[in-house]
C-alpha cells in the first residue's frame, strides 16, 4: 500500500472517488450527444390552487434517458451540464419545447394555464438571457404572461445584483419569475424586496415534515406571511399528504405541487390527469 502510494501521485483518491469521477466522465461524454439523439425530455407537474383546486400551472422537469446508462436525474446531470457549457444549449431546448407544449396544450382547447421551467445559474449568468426568452416565446406565439421561470434562491442571492437587473427585464417583457428552493439560500429580506418576482416556492425540505416538526411549521407560516406581506404569491413544493395540504391552506399558502397530487407526468399522461380534473 505504502509502495504503491509513493508511485501513484493519485492515491489520495478513494476508490469510490475514482468510480463517482468515472462516472461522472462517462456522462459528460454520452450528455454531448443528449441532444441530437433525442434522449432528452420534459415531464410536467401540474400546480394548483388550494383554493379552487384548479390547475393553474406545470412545471417542466428535464429527464435524461440514456439507452445504457438507464434514467440519469437532472440532480446528477444539471451541475455537469453547467460545467461543461452544454447547460446553454439543453437549457434553450428545454425553454423551446416548454413553450411548444404549453401553445400547443392552449390551441387544443385545455384551460390557459402557467408553464414554469427552471433556469440554471449559467443560463441566468448569460448576457442575452431576457431577448433569447423573448425570442422564444415570439416564435412559438406564446403570450408573455404564460411563462414562469423558475430561479433558485441561492443562485438570486449569488449574484443579487444581477438579478435585479436580469429581473427587471423579465418583469418589463410581462414574464413571471418564481423564487425556487425558498428558505434554503440564506436571503437577504433587503435584495428580496428590490426583486422584481411574482412567486416564493416553499422548498420541500420543510414541508415534508410540517406535520411533526414545530420548527419547520414556524419557517413555512414566516415564509407564507412574509410574501403575503410583500404582496408575492407562494406555492409549497413536495406536499405528499391531505394533512400537510390542509396546514398550508389553513396558513394562507396560495398553490401546491407534489405527489399527492399528481408526480410529474410525460405530456400524454398531463392530458389525462387534466381532462380527468373537469
Ligand atoms: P426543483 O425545481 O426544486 O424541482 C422539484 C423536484 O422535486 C423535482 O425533482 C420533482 O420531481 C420533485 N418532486 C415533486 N413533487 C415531489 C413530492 O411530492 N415529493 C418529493 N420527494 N419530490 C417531489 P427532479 O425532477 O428530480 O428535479 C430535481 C431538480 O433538478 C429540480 O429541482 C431543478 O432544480 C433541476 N431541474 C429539473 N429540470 C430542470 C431544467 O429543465 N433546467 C434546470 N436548470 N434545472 C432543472
Ligand atoms: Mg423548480
Ligand atoms: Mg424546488
Ligand atoms: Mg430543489
Amino acid at each position: 500500500r505504502a509502495k504503491n502510494e509513493g508511485r501513484n501521485q493519485f492515491s489520495f483518491y478513494t476508490p469510490e472517488m475514482q468510480t463517482q469521477y468515472a462516472r461522472k466522465l462517462t456522462l459528460a461524454n454520452a450528455l454531448r450527444h443528449a441532444l441530437e439523439r433525442n434522449e432528452l425530455q420534459l415531464h410536467y407537474q401540474p400546480q394548483l390552487s388550494i383554493n379552487t383546486g384548479h390547475i393553474i400551472g406545470v412545471e417542466a422537469l428535464l429527464r435524461w434517458y440514456h439507452p445504457e446508462l438507464g434514467m440519469v436525474s437532472p440532480a446528477e446531470f444539471i451541475p455537469i451540464a453547467e460545467s461543461n457549457g452544454l447547460i446553454i444549449a439543453i437549457g434553450e431546448w428545454v425553454l423551446r419545447t416548454a413553450a411548444q407544449q404549453l401553445k400547443y396544450w392552449i390551441v387544443s382547447g385545455f384551460k390557459p394555464m402557467v408553464m414554469a421551467v427552471n433556469l440554471s445559474a449559467v443560463q441566468f449568468r448569460q448576457s442575452n438571457l431576457p431577448e433569447l426568452i423573448t425570442s422564444i416565446l415570439d416564435e412559438v406565439e406564446l403570450p408573455h404572461q404564460y411563462f414562469e421561470l423558475e430561479l433558485t434562491e441561492a443562485v438570486a442571492m449569488d449574484n443579487p445584483l444581477t438579478a435585479i437587473v436580469v429581473m427587471d427585464k423579465l418583469h418589463d417583457q410581462g414574464i413571471r419569475m418564481a423564487i425556487d428552493d425558498f428558505g434554503t439560500g440564506y436571503s437577504s429580506l433587503s435584495y428580496l424586496k428590490k426583486f422584481n418576482v411574482y412567486k416564493l416556492k416553499i422548498d420541500q425540505s420543510f414541508v415534508r415534515d410540517i406535520i411533526v416538526d414545530l420548527e419547520d411549521r414556524a419557517i413555512v407560516t414566516a415564509i407564507i406571511n412574509l410574501a403575503s406581506n410583500l404582496g408575492l404569491q407562494t406555492i409549497a413544493e413536495g406536499v405528499e399528504t391531505a394533512e400537510q395540504l390542509d396546514f398550508l391552506r389553513s396558513q394562507g399558502c396560495n398553490e401546491a405541487q407534489g405527489y399527492y397530487f399528481s408526480k410529474p407526468l410525460t405530456a400524454a399522461q398531463f392530458e389525462d390527469y387534466a381532462r380527468a380534473m373537469k
